[in-house]
């Protein structure tokens, strides 16, 4: 006897719902295939058979994948979960019946098949037994953009694609830190989706789509969408925005109201660049800051960089803040977080005194220093501590002594920020010997250079072993308390970790 052989799987992509959008390959197989196959809800109804009408036979066989449940509840042992596996696996075992016998099966999909798609459930239980096809369809990311006539992603821009059923801060975060965005899946969730758009700032920038290339298709922008009228099959977009900005913003004058956003990135690279952060950098019309830090941020065409010096904050913040009184959208770049020894204090203080009091100021927090060395380190900061700068500059060295001399008396870590420079050469040595009359000349430091960016480098030193000439302007010094360990572990490395237990005095 001869084993018959088995017949093909085809998981067929349709398009977006216009059958002049199926490609002719789609065509071909579905007016070939003896079994056509599709998902659908319990009312029955298939968009994906409807798209594929015109390239029906009337004379194949239909396998009617209905679904159990789509989102209500279930009394099946293993909830939601357990039904849908428990449909997927009997859909399957109907499919390979036919493939067995040597019928050929296409699995209608709406858009393309590996893409949000039913068919993706019976891919994965039968491809690896049957010989498979996909065939790649027109998905409604394409489909909604060419129906709005805008630019998607252009350039560097990053194309976000997002399910609108993710929870709300997710749907915000994810938002506020790309360029363009597809949100997928709308309907009911539509609310949370126009609520994360409205915290992430890019409400006025999106569109709304519904049954992109079907009858009954819809195109409006989308806060001016009536929630209770939105379909399942409809997409939020946030088109590129660099024609946006170039156009709005070329001529240096603001449209609709200003704002200064003192923005931290974070001690080094996008790793540590919270997704608001991020978002803000991106749309602003103008940035501001000391230029070492501006040239972290990437470069968008149509937005004007004001790079400076790392001196006068007071004029940096004025001109900032002139800037949002012209309308223009300003974020104000400093490392790591905005309030710690950084550009947030000078923005406000100018804001609270004329002519800047009614601009609008925001601070958004970035990653400290201190946080990310200590990282690096272990954890040395897991006890109480204090955050002290060496420099002397905005304040008498004799305020920085007395401030050492009473942190290291009551036992706290200490961050030490800005600990030297070029010009500042004593600062580091006069802190180690006055600490040393507090603490063990074990007492483990670590020195942290340059954390996160390419020249990182992270030492452990014994306190006595402080050796100033090996500090600059990069590094940040953490002092350890008298409770501040500093271990070798079996692979040969270090940890410095501070308990959170201390014992009674
Ligand atoms: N706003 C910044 C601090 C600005 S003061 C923040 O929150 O981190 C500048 C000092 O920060 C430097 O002299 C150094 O002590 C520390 N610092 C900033 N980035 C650092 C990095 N990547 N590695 C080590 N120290 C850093």
């Amino acid at each position: 006897m001869t084993e018959r052989q088995s017949g093909r799987l085809y998981g067929v992509g349709l398009g977006p719902g216009d059958p002049e959008l199926v490609t002719v390959r789609a065509a071909g197989l579905i007016g070939k295939a003896d079994v056509v196959a599709y998902h659908s809800a319990r009312h029955g109804r298939s968009i994906a058979r409807s798209i594929a009408e015109p390239y029906l036979r009337g004379d194949q066989i239909e396998e009617k994948l209905v679904y159990p449940l789509t989102v209500e509840t279930t009394d099946h042992p293993g909830g939601y979960r357990g039904a849908l596996d428990e449909f997927y696996e009997q859909a399957a075992a109907r499919l390979a019946a036919h493939l067995d016998a040597g019928r050929d099966v296409v699995v209608l999909a709406e858009g393309d098949p590996l893409f949000y798609g039913s068919y993706q459930h019976m891919h994965k239980r039968l491809a690896d037994r049957y010989p498979t096809e996909v065939v790649p369809g027109v998905t409604s990311v394409s489909a909604a953009a060419a129906r709005l006539g805008k630019p998607l992603v252009e350039a560097e821009e990053v194309l976000t694609i997002i399910p609108g059923t993710l929870p709300e801060e997710e749907l915000t975060a994810r938002l506020a830190a790309t360029d363009s965005a597809v949100v997928m899946k709308l309907g009911r969730t539509f609310p949370t989706v126009r609520r994360a758009l409205e915290r992430s700032g890019r409400l006025a920038e999106a569109q709304y789509v519904e049954r992109a290339t079907m009858p009954g298709e819809r195109t409006a922008p989308l806060a001016e969408v009536d929630p209770d009228s939105v379909p399942y099959f409809s997409v939020a977009v946030l088109p590129s925005r660099i024609d946006r900005t170039v156009a709005e913003h070329a001529d240096g004058e603001g449209r609709g109201e200003g704002e200064v956003v003192v923005v931290g990135t974070g001690p080094a690279g996008p790793l540590w660049l919270t997704p608001e952060a991020r978002g803000v950098l991106a749309g602003a019309t103008d940035l501001v800051g000391y230029t070492t830090y501006l040239d972290r941020v990437p470069v968008r065409a149509g937005q004007l960089r004001h790079g400076s010096d790392n001196k006068v904050e007071a004029e940096r913040a004025e001109f900032a803040l002139d800037l949002a009184r012209r309308g223009r959208k300003v974020a104000v770049v400093s490392s790591g977080d905005p309030g710690v020894f950084a550009m947030a204090t000078a923005v406000l203080e100018a804001a609270c005194a004329d002519p800047y009091r009614s601009v609008p100021v925001r601070v958004l927090p970035g990653m400290t220093a201190a946080h990310a060395a200590a990282s690096r380190a272990g954890a040395p900061l897991g006890h109480d501590y204090a955050v002290v700068s060496l420099s002397d500059r905005l304040k008498p060295w004799e305020v920085v002594a007395q401030r050492l001399r009473a942190a290291a008396a009551a036992d706290l870590v200490l961050a030490l920020y800005n600990p030297g420079s070029q010009s500042r050469t004593t600062q580091v040595g006069l802190a180690r010997d006055l600490l040393l009359e507090h603490r063990a000349p074990d007492t483990p430091v670590v020195m942290a250079r340059d954390v996160g960016g390419p020249t990182e480098r992270v030492r452990t030193v014994r306190l006595a072993d402080l050796d100033p000439t090996q500090v600059d302007m990069r590094t940040i010094l953490l002092i350890g308390s008298s409770q501040t360990q500093a271990v070798a572990r079996d692979n040969g490395t270090e940890v410095v970790w501070t308990p959170r237990r201390y014992p009674p005095v």
